[in-house]
């Protein structure tokens, strides 16, 4: 763990196991943090933050242009632990580095606008201004899928804003939050302004960050439920949250699309990280006449991904994270079949030859997808594609609406109106229109409804870090 500057077990010594998803084999073992350990973490942060908030905002910023030249001359080194640990293939991993560095580069630059204001009052002897001030030591929790980036797109801004920061990793991928931080240690932050605490049992952690006063921010990526349950008890304290949670992607194509362009786009989004991303499409709506045209190409470029561990060139999906992933995966599948989908391809763990050890699943194609199945309410997050057929006399837009998240959605057409109506009505907070990557350090990312509040990332992204104050002076 690094906690105020220096590299420490946990202060019972405990330990627990990191695993590659490809291959089941213990990577390393790392300190299994506890409530002590939390504690130091927060007190030295805290203890940081005067002189950290201090600093003018071109020095903050000059830090993290540091660790953004470390992290691109590190980025081979990033990705081989990415994919070892967490699975994605070793080009999609270099993907993730150079998108985890962009947040670094752009909150350098953002650093530097934080702007305040003045206010005209309607008393002659009054002035009004607007500070904007660091909230103060941050709690930050970050997912598996995307174990660079998403602590970039956190600590970065956090950072920029002049808030100190503690940070706990998903337990399964601590070997990429340790290698960030080694770039932070390299950049020579000072000591306590960010501070990684790794541990195999995450309440601990969940119930300092929102009951110790030190915290007056927790920012959140991971599961609805675990989002749902740490928003309540912050209530509880008042603390400012940002949360970033699950989703139920629509991926609308309009009769008026190509249904080969639209195919091949579906494949390339719906696969990605093998399914394991919020912004995945779980329901592809098709145009009934279009079905067959559409689940030919996408079968044909489904059957064309090589499975396997991600370290191998020819490789395109990895393995699930776990043997859970695969159950969730396994039994979507089950609930559709039993309910009438069409098993187009795929439909079964793979387990072949150097596969067995690992927690792969063929990617799966099902049409005939309906509304009565799991799999049309609950998110996949895995290498699963439900094809739904609509009619003219849908209306598709409702339908997509027709869920309890609202992080991203997906639309193919070629016509501009019917693009503009879909952009608007649709009630996510992240559009793609005939794009499968709406996504960008200069983009603001997040959802509503059940996916969560707040913005990372574009200008958007500090303001969650940032407390605005009005002074009143009467001169
Ligand atoms: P997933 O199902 O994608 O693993 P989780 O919400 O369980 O999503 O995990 C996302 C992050 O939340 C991880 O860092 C995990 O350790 C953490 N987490 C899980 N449960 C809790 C909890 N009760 N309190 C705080 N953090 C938690």
């Amino acid at each position: 763990m690094f906690i105020d500057g220096e590299w420490k077990e946990a202060e019972n010594n405990a330990k627990f196991d990191v695993f590659n998803p490809a291959t089941g084999e213990v990577l390393a073992q790392v300190p299994d943090g506890s409530d002590k350990d939390i504690s130091l973490a927060i007190e030295a942060a805290d203890r940081a933050f005067s002189s950290w908030s201090s600093l003018t905002a071109y020095q903050r910023s000059h830090y993290l242009y540091t660790a953004w030249k470390i992290m691109l001359d590190k980025k081979e080194d990033l990705a081989r632990i990415m994919t070892q640990e967490q699975g994605k293939p070793l080009a999609a991993a270099r993907n993730e580095v150079q998108y985890g560095a962009d947040f670094l580069l752009w909150f350098a630059e953002e650093a530097k606008r934080v702007y305040g204001q003045t206010i005209p009052s309607a008393r002659p002897d009054q002035r009004f201004i607007v500070l904007k001030q660091p909230v103060g030591v941050v709690g930050a929790i970050t997912p598996w899928n995307y174990p660079v980036s998403m602590i970039t797109r956190k600590l970065a801004p956090a950072l920029a804003a002049g808030c100190t920061v503690v940070l706990k990793p998903a337990e399964a991928t601590p070997l990429c939050a340790m290698e960030m931080f080694k770039i932070f240690e390299q950049a020579q932050l000072p000591p306590g302004v960010v501070n990684l605490v790794t541990t195999l049992d995450p309440k601990p952690v969940g119930a300092q960050f929102v009951s110790n006063p030190i915290i007056r921010k927790l920012t959140f990526t991971g599961s609805t439920r675990v989002g749902k349950m740490l928003a309540q008890e912050a209530a509880a304290n008042m603390k400012r949250i940002s949360l970033e949670l699950g989703g139920h992607a629509p991926f609308i194509v309009y009769d008026d699309a190509d249904p080969v362009h639209a195919a091949k786009g579906a494949v390339l989004v719906k696969f990605l990280n093998t399914g394991q991303a919020c912004i995945s499409p779980n329901r592809i709506f098709v145009p009934r006449h279009m079905v067959d045209a559409f689940t030919k190409e996408f079968t044909l470029r489904v059957n064309a991904m090589k499975p396997g561990n991600g370290m191998d060139k020819d490789v395109r999906i990895g393995p699930l994270v776990g043997p859970d992933a695969v159950s969730k995966v396994e039994n979507q599948v089950k609930d559709a079949l039993e309910k009438g989908a069409h098993l187009i391809t795929g439909g079964k763990r793979l387990t072949d030859g150097p596969l067995e050890k690992g927690y792969f699943y063929a990617p799966t194609v099902l049409t005939h997808v309906t509304k009565e199945m799991l799999i049309y309410r609950e998110e996949t997050f895995g290498p699963v594609a439900a094809i739904i057929a609509y009619d003219p006399e849908d209306d598709v837009i409702e339908m997509a609406n027709d869920t309890v998240y609202g992080l991203a959605a997906y639309v193919y057409t070629k016509s501009t109106t019917r693009a503009m109506t879909a952009f608007e009505r649709l009630k996510f907070g992240i559009i793609g229109i005939n794009d499968i990557n709406p996504t960008s350090a200069a983009a603001p990312f997040g959802g509503m409804k059940d996916s969560g509040m707040g913005r990372e990332g574009s200008k958007e992204g500090i303001n969650e870090y940032l407390e605005t104050k009005l002074g009143g002076f009467s001169i």
